[in-house]
């Protein structure tokens, strides 16, 4: 990598530079991180094609610099599949993977061009019987998983013991399964859960091959490779290392991928947000952020992330409470702080926050939403929105 080419943007001139120019609150994406941390998964998954699930951040740049790494997509809402055509990416580099649909989701999915779709249910397959001929489905398996941040087969997915009798319901439809799928929750300590799911799912295609019901030729592993936030991640080749012992074991002709998200996009971006104001409460110092948990910092709430916070000025450390700008008493980002004396005007910046936090934010109170400039483009792009 030519190091001269790409700026840092997450250096103190860049994110001074980026917000007296843009605005605050902002979201820096840089694209240069979210093509490093495709190769890292890459090399920690070799074979295996990685499918960038757009909603933890779905933005043009992070789609655009992917895809240009030669990756694929993994779109699952109309709206996803708008913004992906909006970039002129090939509808062959893309699935949908909403194993519940609207009759128009379907509609524009197929219409875009895309062929891969999932389902998870009797209904949800008769649904896709008039498309017959143009689906290649994938049948999402449950695997329940306490263990991960965010469980994901509470809500979807069927049973193991239910996915070969729903293979066969989508061949009496007359559709070609051409594979399975699962997602087993997204930030877990070890891939335990993932292990056991291609090692169940490669028994069930086996079992679904010999019936005849599709092709059966594609195992797609899902998403929830973990990144540091307060709390360190075990390394993604470290963590990926049982997977692949039990990738080695499918045999050839199945095709593997994989639908990351939080791992692309967390580490690509900071949130960077203005001290607007603050008071002395009971001994601490708390400072209001144009920036809280109805914004940026949703991702606390919905995706019980905590980011590493840190002030740009040094000096003495002081009790300190950093909260929202919004007029609710849940809008607080950290208590027990330990941050120099702050300055109206000061910036705080929270990294790791390219992840399910500008993506599931609102505008509540009439806070907007951060503004998000993209950097690092392409080589010697400083930035812009
Ligand atoms: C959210 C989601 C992903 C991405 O999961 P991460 O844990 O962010 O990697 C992948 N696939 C599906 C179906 C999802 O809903």
């Amino acid at each position: 990598m030519s190091r001269k080419r790409f700026i840092d943007p997450f250096e103190p001139e860049h994110i001074r530079r980026l917000v007296a120019e843009f605005g605050s609150p902002l979201l820096i994406v840089d694209c240069q991180r979210v093509r490093t941390q495709y190769r890292k998964l890459r090399k920690a998954l070799p074979g295996v094609d990685l499918h960038y699930a757009l909603k933890p951040l779905p933005h043009p740049a992070v789609v655009r610099a992917i895809v240009d790494e030669g990756g694929w997509l993994d779109l699952a809402t109309t709206g996803e599949v708008q913004l992906a055509a909006s970039l002129g990416i090939d509808p062959a580099r893309c699935i949908h993977t909403h194993p519940i649909k609207r009759e128009r989701d379907i509609h524009n999915a197929l219409e875009y061009g895309i062929t891969t779709l999932v389902a998870d249910n009797p209904d949800e397959v008769r649904k896709l019987r008039p498309y017959a001929g143009r689906v290649a489905l994938l049948l999402r398996v449950s695997f329940r998983h306490p263990g991960a941040v965010c469980d994901l087969s509470r809500k979807f997915g069927c049973d193991p013991e239910a996915a070969l009798e729903l293979a066969r319901l989508a061949a009496r439809e007359g559709l070609n399964v051409s594979g399975l799928s699962f997602h087993v929750g997204s930030q877990a300590a070890d891939a335990a859960k993932h292990v056991e799911a291609i090692e169940v799912c490669a028994r069930l295609l086996a079992a679904a091959r010999r019936e005849r019901l599709g092709a059966c030729d594609t195992l797609d592993i899902g998403g929830g490779f973990p990144i540091d936030y307060t709390e360190p991640a075990a390394d993604i080749g470290r963590y990926c290392a049982p997977m692949r012992r039990a990738l080695a074991r499918l045999p050839r002709r199945v095709r593997v991928i994989a639908e990351p998200g939080r791992y692309l996009a967390g580490p690509a971006a900071i949130g960077v947000a203005t001290v607007m104001g603050r008071a002395q409460r009971e001994g601490h110092w708390w400072y209001y952020l144009d920036d809280g948990v109805y914004g940026s910092y949703s991702g606390q709430l919905y995706d019980h992330a905590r980011y590493p916070l840190s002030a740009m000025r040094t000096g003495p450390l002081l009790p300190s409470v950093l909260a929202g700008p919004t007029c609710d008493g849940i809008d607080v980002i950290a208590e027990h702080l330990q941050l120099p004396r702050l300055n109206i005007g000061d910036l705080i910046v929270g990294r790791q926050m390219g992840a399910y936090t500008w993506s599931t934010a609102s505008t509540f109170n009439f806070f907007p939403k951060a503004t998000i400039v993209a950097a690092n483009r392409q080589p010697g792009d400083s930035g812009g929105v």
